[in-house]
């Protein structure tokens, strides 16, 4: 796990400082699922940086699209991007759009209004099953997008046709853009709905790098049934003043603060 915790650990320092090189926001979502997406490259994905067509690769959707950076992160440490890259993200003449695109080496699918990586992500299990392989497909989505109601239809469609090669894993920081999701729509007891719509779920630490991995490595729960990882985290995870916090979402750190945020990230 000490490669997934380097990783993380860049993804956090990378995203920040793309985000305030860009003067763009989301820099909380990015940090919550840090771990998770860490993870899923290091440990769980089977892609190939050499070949990021291969047929048979695992499909991992985004459908969080404002939290690309810290995928972007991800795919430059495995080496399908040039680390170049990141430093003109969301920039003119930079290759990296601000919410997360297909026509970066390494992303299945563009995604940016909430609701789409579900459905989509439900379509590339089906067509799986249809060409007798054995790819996985995992999406990772965000409280925005369980308010939904595509995700919901998407929900539905996945349990009826039993597609246990397909993961969904909710980035469940309670937190969205424009409020604490209590706050907002309250989804409530979120492990019991997916259950009572034919899903298999566990609940996780979604920073806890062992629970992490148990949960992505032992899919699918139930070989008749999706998998759905519920992963409790913290929005803006690493910085403390930030933490949990509605700002997260649109700010990014202040040029006066960056190089003291970044450091204590290095030392913790
Ligand atoms: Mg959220």
């Amino acid at each position: 796990m000490e490669n997934c915790r380097k990783i993380a650990k860049q993804i956090r320092i990378d995203s920040l400082k793309m985000t305030n090189k860009a003067r763009s926001g989301h820099m909380g979502s990015m940090l919550s699922m840090a771990e998770m997406i860490a993870v899923l490259y290091e440990k769980i994905l089977n892609v190939d940086p050499q070949n990021p067509e291969m047929e048979d690769r695992d499909r991992f959707v985004l459908s969080k699209g404002h939290a690309a950076a810290a995928v972007y992160s991800a795919l430059a440490q495995k080496g399908f991007i040039p680390n170049e890259w990141l430093g003109l993200y969301y920039c003119d003449d930079g290759k990296l759009m601000g919410h997360i695109s297909h026509k970066v080496p390494g992303v299945e699918f563009s995604t940016g209004s909430l609701g789409h990586g579900l459905p989509v992500a439900v379509g590339m299990a089906i067509a799986a099953r249809y060409a007798k392989s054995k790819r996985r497909v995992f999406c990772m989505s965000s409280d925005g997008d369980m308010n939904e109601g595509s995700t919901w239809e998407a929900i539905m469609f996945a349990a009826q046709e039993k597609l246990s090669n397909l993961t969904l894993i909710v980035d469940y920081n309670q937190v969205q853009a424009l409020g604490h999701s209590k706050d907002v729509i309250d989804l409530r007891d979120l492990k019991t709905k997916l259950e009572a719509f034919g899903w298999a779920v566990k609940v996780i630490d979604g920073h806890n790098l062992e629970d992490v991995y148990e949960a992505f490595s032992s899919v699918p729960y139930d070989d008749k049934k999706p998998s759905a990882v519920i992963a409790h985290t913290i929005k803006c995870k690493g910085v403390p003043e930030y933490e949990d916090t509605v700002k997260s979402h649109y700010k990014f750190i202040p040029d006066e603060e960056l190089d003291a945020v970044i450091k204590a990230i290095e030392e913790a």
